[in-house]
């Protein structure tokens, strides 16, 4: 036995750890977090989801790059890509409520992991001037305690050594949730919701947008519009988690 195992055996019997999901037993485990089960049951997006709007398209319904899938052809996005890391269900789902509405503020290290471990992350990242989290509204970020895509920007940063820029982007309008409303009074309640402070920050940049989960794409849409208004070349979205949405 190493002298790491020892160690960790002598903390598993003053601090018994179990899994965040199944509750099962992580003594003995080098996992920390979660179990190895749970992590098999992570729902990755298949690599067959659409580059323009992030939905899974299956392997049999193609999709352009230029006109997309069948979920966002006729609808004008902003952002000109989106990388999806997992659909927002199961383990991950869990983990997301827990962390961002139950305040586990520590489960970020959980989820960035899986991020910044996926493997077409690198590829999309290379080309990426500076990240930039999708901002809450200061009247949420207090209730919360943090801005979730600011900790998962924060881990890129890091793992990646690429700039990131806080506050520049912000959010001047506190919305209600997107997905209870209306097409129309997504549109309406989104509108004019951001605000960019010195527009000069992101003049000709290619920008990587950082949110936790995609669900409409009409925040992380007009986040983008702000950006490139700002002068920005273009606007990358890297979502954790991209939820099933009809309409
Ligand atoms: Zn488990
Ligand atoms: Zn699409």
């Amino acid at each position: 036995m190493a002298l790491g195992d020892y160690l960790h055996a002598l903390l598993d019997l003053f601090y018994p750890r179990y899994c965040l999901h199944c509750n099962c037993s992580l003594n003995n485990s080098r996992e920390i977090y979660i179990c190895e089960d749970c992590k098999k049951k992570i729902p990755y997006v298949s690599d067959t989801y659409c580059v323009r709007c992030g939905a899974d398209t299956g392997p049999h319904i193609t999709y352009t790059v230029k006109e997309g899938c069948a979920v966002c052809k006729g609808k004008y996005l902003h952002f000109n890509a989106v990388t999806s890391v997992t659909h927002y269900d199961g383990v991950i789902k869990i983990l997301i409520h827990k962390f961002k509405y139950a305040r586990q503020k520590f489960l970020f290290r959980v989820l960035n992991d899986i991020l910044i471990k996926h493997k077409g992350i690198k590829e999309n990242i290379a080309d990426v001037d500076i990240i930039v989290p999708v901002p809450l509204h200061w009247i949420k970020k207090l209730h919360r305690g943090f801005n979730q895509s600011e900790l998962l920007s924060l881990g890129i940063q890091r793992y990646f050594s690429k700039p990131i820029i806080r506050n520049n982007l912000c959010r001047i309008k506190n919305t209600e949730a997107q997905t209870l409303l209306s097409k129309n009074q997504r549109k309406l309640n989104i509108h004019n919701a951001f605000f960019v402070r010195q527009p000069e920050l992101f003049k000709g940049k290619k920008i990587l947008l950082v949110d936790d989960v995609l669900t409409t794409g009409a925040t992380a849409s007009e986040c983008s519009k702000k950006l490139k208004e700002s002068g920005a070349e273009s606007v990358h979205l890297l979502v954790l988690a991209t939820a099933e949405y009809n309409n």
